[in-house]
């Protein structure tokens, strides 16, 4: 789903479709992931780092074809967007886990920046993991070879705390990860151009428009100003397309042609 022949970065929303991942407190990991991920995906265009996904909707990939799509992208990094659950309620925390040929400073800078906007940090909140034959335990890390991957887990659904920190926060969480990026690579970072406001975001009630979606405040202005309404009463679809005769309205509409 790159849009750029080749990316230096690919974003991994993790799960998807008939694997929803880890749930709780209401929230479900594949959908925040993907949440996560596209406004990401949107911060790095705008800050014009070349980047790509592995999903951009709700679907399944398998561990091979999701690492094969990271791969092929020829990217040289790879953020792969999870959230965690533990059979205990009580353990809380982001944690980003790197490959065993990874010297850990790019989970270092996420970790440290996570902190930054306010997220809790696990104990060992960087780390590697390898498994029986020396090898990566995980296969994010196992198959994508050279590409310098960091799995980032941004809490823990099972804790109540968590859960409501990553509901609240996960925009500031989200962005953290942007930065730490720009950092990490040496890449200019700017703040986000539309920030969201959560008091005025979601009043038009769209089912598909979750008060935490990165567009929820530009969405609800559009549609309460009649620029640019639903499909449906119930849906938006925040992710299809615009046709270029709709953006000829939407402008008409905006009062931007004479
Ligand atoms: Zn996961």
């Amino acid at each position: 789903v790159s849009e750029n022949s080749q990316p230096i970065l690919m974003i991994d929303p993790g799960h998807g479709g008939t694997d929803p991942g880890a749930s709780g407190h209401g929230l479900i990991e594949k959908n925040m992931v993907l949440d996560i991920s596209l406004y990401q995906y949107n911060r790095f265009k705008e800050l014009g780092v070349s980047v790509g996904l592995t999903r951009n909707n709700d679907t399944f990939i398998d561990g091979t074809s999701r690492a094969n799509i990271v791969v092929s992208s020829k990217a040289k990094y790879c953020i792969s967007n999870h959230i965690n659950a533990a059979s205990s309620s009580t353990a809380k925390g982001a944690e980003i886990i790197h490959s065993i040929h990874d010297d850990g400073l790019f989970a270092k800078v996420i970790a440290n920046s996570l902190a930054d906007a306010g997220q809790v940090l696990r104990p060992t909140a960087t780390y590697c993991k390898s498994n029986a034959q020396g090898k990566d335990y995980y296969f994010m890390h196992r198959q994508t070879g050279n590409v310098k991957t960091c799995i980032v887990e941004y809490g823990f659904l099972t804790n109540k705390e968590d859960a409501n920190r990553l509901q609240m926060n996960w925009i500031p969480y989200a962005e953290a990860v942007v930065q730490a990026f720009c950092q990490f690579v040496g890449h200019d970072y700017s703040e986000p151009l539309i920030k969201t406001d959560e008091n005025v975001a979601n009043k038009s009630g769209f089912e598909d428009v979750p008060n935490h979606h990165w567009a929820a405040a530009s969405i609800t202005k559009a549609v309460e100003s009649n620029i640019f309404t639903g499909v449906s009463k119930e849906r938006f679809y925040p992710d299809r397309n615009v046709t270029r005769a709709q953006l000829a309205v939407i402008l008409d509409r905006a009062g931007l042609l004479k």
